[in-house]
């Protein structure tokens, strides 16, 4: 077990979280995208209690949407750090996206594929792929 350190844009929330993640994967569904700003988000899933908030608690905010689960985000800059309800969820997508160092390992799964934008293409990077949520 090691740990590796998050940040949101503006430096103001910092987190870290013990891994390796129980699996990684990219979610390509509308509200991914809408969060993201891009193709949608790509995330590590570990226990809630695996995340530890170092800095910015404050700052830290978590909108419900009617659908889905709850997605947290810097109030200050905007950043997407988690999704999946934290902090009252036993397990948290950790957005790699908010992670400090890169990540280098494969991804499991790409899910939502039925929702791929027109301007958006999938890597020949031999995960499996669901038209909506994985198995
Ligand atoms: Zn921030
Ligand atoms: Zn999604």
């Amino acid at each position: 077990m090691s740990e590796l350190t998050g940040s949101c844009l503006c430096g103001g929330v910092r987190f870290e979280v013990d891994v390796p993640f129980e699996r990684v994967n990219a979610c390509h569904c509308t509200s991914c995208k809408k969060i993201s700003g891009g193709g949608g988000t790509v995330s590590g899933r570990a226990r809630t209690d695996a995340i530890r908030i170092l800095a910015g608690e404050d700052l830290v905010r978590t909108f419900q949407p009617d659908e889905g689960v709850a997605k947290t985000f810097c109030s200050e800059c905007g950043s997407n750090l988690f999704g999946g309800g934290w902090p009252e969820s036993e397990w948290t997508s950790v957005r790699l996206t908010a992670l400090d160092e890169p990540f280098e390992e494969p991804l499991g799964s790409h899910l939502f594929v039925r929702s791929l934008a027109p301007w958006e293409v999938l890597p020949d990077d031999g995960a499996e792929r669901f038209e909506v949520r994985g198995a």
